[in-house]
């Protein structure tokens, strides 16, 4: 019996652990777990033309345009590793970025198996960001800059789970516990979509 290929996204707001959570998940899985924030971290670290484009955007926690967003992620799903299942976090961001990947997606006759939306009440995820920023030291965790990029998850990316909920494929997850707790709660929900419990090692 083949098992359903796992395509997942991971949201929640910034401070949530779903970079974290993303992670474990993909590797549990034996998928690739697809970061845009990583993936422009990357680029601006290694200067490239695509680095250079974003910085300005990425400092001040604004968003990067849907399109350029878009043609990354398109490409990165075309890669090999991607062809038996994938986990995006951290895009959508929007509702234009909601039908650029539905448009992808239904070329290539596939569709989302899950949307994990992970949830930590606002205190939590600052006190999360204020930590990594201690720790991590990234040029978009100023307390001022935080607070711009939460505003724009409520506001932009908050509503795309409207549209996942109506189509019954978002599994809430509480964000508080453990690392353990919360990859558990995930994997269950996971397997309750009916990817098997050898694919969810
Ligand atoms: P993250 O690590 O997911 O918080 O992303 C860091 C930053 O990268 C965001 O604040 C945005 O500036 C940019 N970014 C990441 N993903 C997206 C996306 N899907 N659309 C637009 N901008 C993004």
């Amino acid at each position: 019996m083949t098992t359903p290929s796992a395509r997942l996204l991971i949201v929640g707001p910034q401070g949530s652990g779903k970079g974290t959570q993303g992670a474990r998940i993909a590797a549990a899985l034996g998928i690739p777990a697809i970061s845009t924030g990583d993936m422009f971290r990357a680029a601006i670290a290694g200067k490239t033309p695509l680095g250079l484009q974003v910085q300005e955007v990425i400092d001040a926690g604004d968003l990067v345009p849907d399109e350029l967003t878009s043609a990354v992620v398109r490409e990165r799903l075309s890669e090999t590793d991607a062809a038996g299942g994938f986990l995006l976090d951290g895009y959508p961001r929007n509702l234009g970025q909601v039908s650029d990947l539905d448009a992808f997606l239904t070329d290539r006759d596939e569709e989302l198996t899950s949307v994990i939306e992970l949830s930590v009440p606002r205190d939590e995820s600052i006190a999360r960001l204020t930590l990594r920023a201690q720790q991590q030291g990234r040029t978009d965790d100023t307390e001022e800059i935080i607070a711009n990029r939460l505003r724009i998850y409520e506001r932009e990316t908050a509503p795309i789970l409207d549209v996942y909920r109506e189509r019954n494929i978002v599994d809430a997850i509480d964000g508080v516990g453990t690392l353990d707790d919360i990859t558990s709660r995930v994997i269950s929900a996971l397997q309750a979509r009916g990817l098997s419990a050898d694919a969810v090692r």
